[in-house]
């Protein structure tokens, strides 16, 4: 032992709780945080997802007593998905998505005047709201037309935007809808306010099944394959990144998280601006059916998941534990 170079001491970094801190280029906090939400249109309404312990679908107002205690713990950021649920609310079009009666805009409207200090972030797209759960407008042949789609995801971007949310986020990989919202929201003079938080690097694949559950948003025929990313898919992920960077999104988001680390990393290589990762259902879902059954402990796993996807990169973390975080990022340093 003698003969080995002080320089081969490592513990002396990181012995103590503050120090093994300090050994994160990048830390956890409150800050790191967005909280997805799910709103029915129902009058009153509050839906334990099963296969999502903890999480529920809301009404409006269970919605806000919901975010009402979050934010007197420390919530900063929350991400709101529409879930129709009223007969006849889905068509073609996805016309419920920008019903200024609908969910979103009213939760949207409720947000921004009780909690002035929380950042509204809106999931756009139209599987929720079609008849055939598909994220645009079809074609006779049941694909997806491009252009048809991506003004409607435009328009529905805006009227979020213009209804106060302050951050928009494209989730349907329509190709070309960051630089259409962009236009949109020039021509509307609102872009100075309205941050574009871009899917770029969606990946296909069964960790969205909890959600689907939860947004009731499977396609009623086929799959999302042939528009969201194949998971092997690195090069592909790396040029829809770039492609949604020059065409003006403030923010680019990798989804799932914890198995495309390296995704993340070449994100934050090749790019400078916030890096978003979706920590999906499936992978929240995962580490609590793990945790139940004696793996490990609940809370190490989703510090230790959350640390990698920073370690990788990412800036922002969206997750379903946000408000266990919450709760232990205020317990004392020596229980972290
Ligand atoms: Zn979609």
């Amino acid at each position: 032992m003698e003969s080995l170079p002080v320089s081969s001491k490592l513990h002396s970094g990181y012995h103590h709780p503050l120090s093994r801190i300090w050994q994160s280029d990048r830390r956890v906090n409150k800050s790191t945080f967005i909280y997805p939400v799910f709103v029915s249109d129902l009058d009153r309404d509050e839906t334990a997802i099963k296969s999502m312990p903890n999480v529920y679908r809301r009404s409006v107002p269970e919605t806000i007593v919901h975010i009402a205690e979050l934010v007197k713990i420390g919530l900063r950021s929350t991400i709101i998905f529409g879930v129709p649920l009223h007969p006849g609310a889905k068509d073609e079009r996805g016309s419920a998505a920008d019903d200024v009666q609908g969910p979103v805009i009213r939760l949207i409207h409720a947000l921004r005047e009780q909690f002035p200090d929380l950042f509204i972030v809106v999931d756009v797209c139209l599987c929720e709201y079609t008849n055939h759960g598909h994220c645009g407008v079809l074609n006779q042949d049941g694909t997806l037309n491009n252009a048809t789609s991506v003004a409607r995801i435009a328009d529905v971007a805006l009227a979020y935007a213009e209804a106060g949310a302050h951050c928009v986020a494209p989730s349907d990989m329509n190709d070309g809808r960051i630089l259409a919202i962009k236009r949109k929201l020039i021509s509307a003079g609102i872009e100075h306010r309205v941050l574009v938080m871009s899917y770029s690097a969606k990946f296909s694949g069964c960790l969205y099944g909890p959600f689907r559950n939860a947004a009731c948003s499977t396609p009623s025929f086929g799959d999302r394959r042939s528009y969201q990313l194949p998971p092997a898919g690195r090069a592909l992920a790396w040029r829809a990144v770039a492609r949604d960077v020059a065409e003006g999104a403030d923010v680019i988001m990798v989804k799932p998280a914890g198995s495309y680390l390296d995704i993340i990393s070449d994100a934050r290589k090749s790019h400078h601006l916030p890096i978003a990762a979706y920590q999906v259902s499936g992978e929240y879902s995962m580490i609590h059916a793990a945790a139940a059954a004696g793996v490990f402990d609940l809370k190490s796993m989703a510090f230790e998941s959350v640390e990698a996807i920073l370690r990788a990169g990412a800036t922002i973390v969206i997750s379903y534990f946000t408000p266990d975080f919450l709760m232990w990022l205020d317990e004392p340093v020596s229980k972290l």
